[in-house]
């Protein structure tokens, strides 16, 4: 047998001790400074990842020039090198997991095909999947609300869960964190993350230790940067690749550093700061960049509010928002119950690599340096469309109204000024009394339908689908109403500081006599068990309660769109009268149609705002200078009158942070997985055999798979143009997660398929089946295909939508992919700025590729989306310069060829030749967005899937 090649840093392997004494090896920073000895200023998180690179050293996929070009990274330099990054972990929520999991079970059937074992895809590194996506807000303002929404739920997902539990069994190192226990990003911060890891098969007594790093098939994956863990959201293709032994490959990153100095003042909370941050950084355009914390100001702030600033990551557009590793990190696990033996080992292998502590300033060499005083911060929202517009607290009702009549492009919402103030009646079918039981919504089972009649008479039992909310008397609905508000989002509901303040505002304002307005859908979603916990312990859970925030569920709700739907009365007066109405909610997106397809303002506030605003119930009330509401005998109650104080907050913090608690709590994952869980039987076996269903099926990526890839020419010839957008199209626009309507090409299918509108469940919760997926590409509700003339009036149509050439004919996109396809005729779509922001979907990339759509053009990607739709073998090509296709004169009816010259490099020139209806052409270069080598290799390969899937059966 050959002999491994000596790594070639050999003697950076050195030897750390903890408090108790116990020895670690590890591969050291220090000692490797000895040769390049800018390691010392380099940021924190840029060593992690090049400790991640000496150690992977293999001289393979990891060379000694890699450790080199990293280890001389400078602040300035241009960036051309690619980092092969080996992770220690992935994570995945369940809306990515299942494709994910659909992904790998399809390898292993194409392995038995080939007659190889099956047991050759196998996940390298540990995979945790926390089920936190499918939970809806079908149910709420009833203590029963929990286990009712449960109940739909697992009726809605059984068939995904099966096969999550078949995957249990396949795969060694996959693990189910099921329903019920929390949002993925808590969980991690929680629970997963352990300090500092060994290899499994490091079966030495001084065994190897290195820092956690992960990536995740989630965004917000970075909330994991607060405990100083590198980590950032990737699609699920390059997490398949990432959990099969292949390095994360990125191109060697800026770091912003920002330098936090002063304290917040009283009455601003974390949220607060996060949306300035936001704001600042969206500005600073980090799109791509780590940005690193440090200071004073960093050093004082706790690990929730660090983990809130690491969670928004993506919506100021960084890869990171990284906080290095310091006693504040440290006291955080010691209070969330790891032991005591991970603790030590954590702090002293961190210490040993020179990388504890809080930087201070003048200690590093960033890129560049932004600084914010926390003193300057205050209070504050983000809307109403995106997440980055923040908003003064005190601004936030002209602003409404400024905005109300604004043109869409001005980001308005186009309304006749005059009827900003007007109100109309709710037709209410009889407005419910307290005591009067509640239906419950179409296609619930019995058993949910048994628990609603015997639900307690004095519980006010809502349900979206068929229940107003309880209100005596008249109710009007108007513009600027809160029809949902939320405390919901990893963002926050990790944070005890705004959790608790929430719940201390509940009980003032019930204490000072305010109630919720009779429109506004409340829900409480906290991302994990423990909060309910302290909010109990501490006595406050009551009185949210009292105003409705009953538990709605443990899982993602509101934010992801699973807010459940509004009455249909509401409804209805909404899209009757052109109503704008509001939903405040403590999340971290607001995109168009993200938490309900009929409420167009979406604002971001903190948990305390949120239940302000339930109150207010208008966004249009000015919370700074009117009253919140009127309370008992008919007084005027103030914000300032029931804002909870930094010392109420503190008194109650105590009740956070528990280790025992969190440790009983987790133990239950494998103890006390829960009834409904338990109750779900799996398949057995290494492969899976694709039972019929509308929820998972044997995608066709691999469809005619061979050991040589086909041969493949990067250029084509006349292209025709599916659509053409504006800037901003998100990932949401491109494969919405919400719900499917039903005279979609994906509700025409899915009724076609015998499954009822009741049970349609979202989109997000059948990305297994790419049926459903490829038809929902393009298909949200409010995207807006320029390439359709807008009516006389100058709106837009809404919805995906094409006009098939030639013949100008106007069809849904999907079915004019098919029509194209047929003819065996190419198609591409071009864009605007930031082509593929918002969360990281790979069904956004992956549908593009099945809808036959060849290449995207636009003037800029987001990152992640970018690298999906090289990693399906879609072609990413930027406009150079103040190009576009609103320049070229694009209106939709031309041919487009993409021609490459020569062999295909990274960021190579292309020539785009336009072909007009009237003959004429004309020609435009554009940049190849294929930015790295092994990302040429991953296209010629057709996609990082079948690359990697050669490779493992070679
Ligand atoms: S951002 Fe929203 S949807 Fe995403 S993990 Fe957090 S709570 Fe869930």
């Amino acid at each position: 047998m050959a002999k491994a090649p000596a790594h070639a840093f050999a003697s950076t392997l050195k030897t750390f001790k903890t408090a108790s004494g116990k020895s670690g090896k590890y591969w050291s920073l220090k000692e490797l400074a000895k040769q390049y000895p800018t390691i010392d200023r380099l940021p924190v998180s840029i060593r992690i990842v090049l400790e991640s690179v000496l150690r992977n050293c293999d001289g393979q996929k990891v060379s000694a020039k890699h450790v080199e070009e990293l280890a001389h990274w400078a602040p300035n330099a241009e960036r051309t090198d690619e980092i092969p990054f080996v992770v220690t972990r992935v994570v995945l929520q369940d809306f990515t997991g299942v494709p994910l999991l659909a992904d790998l079970a399809a390898m292993r059937s194409v392995a038995a095909k080939l007659g190889k074992s099956p047991k050759t895809i196998e996940p390298l590194v540990p995979v945790d999947l926390v089920v936190d996506h499918s939970v809806m807000v079908d149910y709420y303002g009833t203590p029963k609300a929990l286990d009712l929404n449960m109940k739909l739920e697992f009726q809605r997902n059984n068939e995904r869960y099966q096969f999550m539990k078949w995957g249990m069994q396949a795969f060694d190192t996959f693990r189910v964190v099921p329903p019920g226990f929390g949002i993925v990003h808590q969980v991690n911060l929680e629970y997963f993350a352990r300090g500092v890891y060994t290899s499994p098969n490091d079966k030495a007594d001084v065994p190897v230790y290195y820092p956690d790093s992960l990536v995740g098939t989630d965004s917000h994956t970075t909330m994991i940067n607060g405990v100083g863990v590198v980590g950032w959201g990737v699609g699920g293709i390059e997490a398949e690749a990432a959990m099969l032994g292949q390095p994360v490959y990125m191109l060697t990153p800026d770091v912003v550093g920002f330098e936090l100095t002063g304290k917040l003042r009283e009455g601003v909370t974390a949220t607060d700061l996060v949306l300035y941050v936001t704001s600042i950084l969206r500005a600073e355009k980090v799109v791509g960049k780590f940005v690193e914390f440090f200071g004073p100001g960093a050093a004082s702030i706790a690990v929730p509010d660090r983990a809130t600033i690491g969670n928004m990551a993506p919506e100021y557009g960084a890869t990171m928002g990284f906080f290095p590793v310091d006693d504040m990190t440290v006291a955080y696990f010691e209070g969330t119950g790891r032991t005591k033996e991970e603790v030590e080992r954590f702090a002293a292998y961190y210490k040993a690599q020179g990388l504890y502590g809080m930087p201070n300033p003048g200690d590093i060499d960033y890129t560049k340096i932004v600084r914010l005083d926390l003193g300057t911060v205050s209070p504050s929202l983000a809307g109403p469309k995106r997440p980055q517009d923040r908003i003064d607290l005190g601004h936030l009702a002209t602003k409404f109204s400024e905005l109300y009549s604004k043109p869409n492009d001005a980001n308005g919402f186009n309304q006749p000024a005059d009827k900003l103030k007007l109100r109309y009646p709710l037709s209410v079918n009889g407005v419910r009394e307290d005591d009067e039981a509640a239906a419950p919504p179409p296609g619930a089972p019995r058993d949910v339908v048994e628990m609603v009649a015997n639900r307690s008479t004095h519980a006010a039992a809502h349900t979206s689908a068929t229940a107003p909310p309880a209100a005596k008397g008249d109710v009007t609905i108007g513009n600027g109403d809160v029809l949902i508000a939320a405390i919901t989002s990893c963002t926050n509901t990790s944070n005890p500081s705004v959790m608790l303040a929430a719940g201390l505002l509940a009980k003032k304002a019930v204490e000072a006599g305010l109630t919720v307005k009779p429109h506004v859908k409340t829900s409480l979603a906290p991302g994990s068990r423990i909060v309910t916990e302290y909010l109990e312990k501490a006595g406050l859970l009551p009185y949210l309660e009292k105003l409705g925030f009953y538990l709605a569920g443990y899982g993602c709700t509101t934010c992801i769109g699973n807010a459940g739907d509004l009455t249909p009365e509401i409804n209805e007066a909404i899209t009757k009268n052109d109503l704008i109405g509001a939903a405040v909610l403590s999340g971290n997106r607001n995109f168009e149609a993200r938490i309900h397809p009929n409420l167009k303002a979406n604002f971001l506030a903190s948990p305390p705002l949120v239940v302000a605003f339930a109150i207010a119930g208008n966004v249009m009330t000015d919370l700074m200078t009117e009253p919140v509401g009127k309370g008992r005998n008919g007084k005027d109650v103030y914000l300032g009158d029931i804002w909870p104080t930094p010392k109420e907050i503190d008194e109650n913090l105590r009740y956070a942070m528990n280790a025992k608690s969190f440790r009983e709590n987790y133990d239950k994952v494998k103890t006390d997985p829960g009834k409904f869980w338990s109750s779900i039987e799996g398949t057995n076996g290494q492969v899976y055999d694709w039972p019929k269903s509308t929820y998972i099926a044997e995608p066709p990526f691999f469809e005619g798979f061979r050991m040589t890839p086909h041969a493949s020419d990067a250029g084509f010839k006349g292209a025709r143009v599916m659509a053409l957008f504006g800037d901003s199209i998100t990932t949401d626009h491109i494969s919405p997660a919400g719900s499917i309507k039903e005279s979609s090409p994906a509700g025409i299918w899915l009724k076609a398929h015998g499954v009822a509108k009741a049970d349609f469940n979202s989109y997000g919760s059948r990305r297994g089946n790419h049926d459903v997926m490829m038809r929902g590409t393009f298909a949200n509700v409010r995207i807006k295909n320029l390439m359709i003339p807008p009516d006389a009036n100058g709106t837009q149509e809404e919805g995906g939508v094409t006009l098939f050439q030639p013949g100008n004919e106007k069809m849904f996109i999907y079915d004019a992919a098919m029509k194209y396809m047929a003819q065996g005729v190419p198609t591409v779509v071009f864009g605007g700025e930031e082509y593929g922001t918002g969360s990281s979907r790979d069904w956004a990339a992956k549908g593009t590729q099945l809808l036959g759509i060849k290449a995207v053009v636009a003037r800029s990607f987001e990152r992640i989306h970018r690298a999906n739709l090289v990693g399906m073998g879609v072609l990413p090509l930027q406009f150079r310069g103040a190009d576009s296709w609103q320049t070229l004169g694009l209106t939709g009816d031309e041919k487009i060829d993409v021609v490459i010259g020569s062999e295909l490099k990274p960021q190579m020139d292309v020539k785009l030749v336009v072909h007009r209806a009237d003959d004429t052409h004309q020609e435009v270069t554009v940049r190849l967005r294929i930015d790295t080598p092994i990302e040429v290799d991953y296209y010629k390969h057709g996609g990082i899937l079948p690359f990697v899937l050669r490779q493992l059966l070679e």
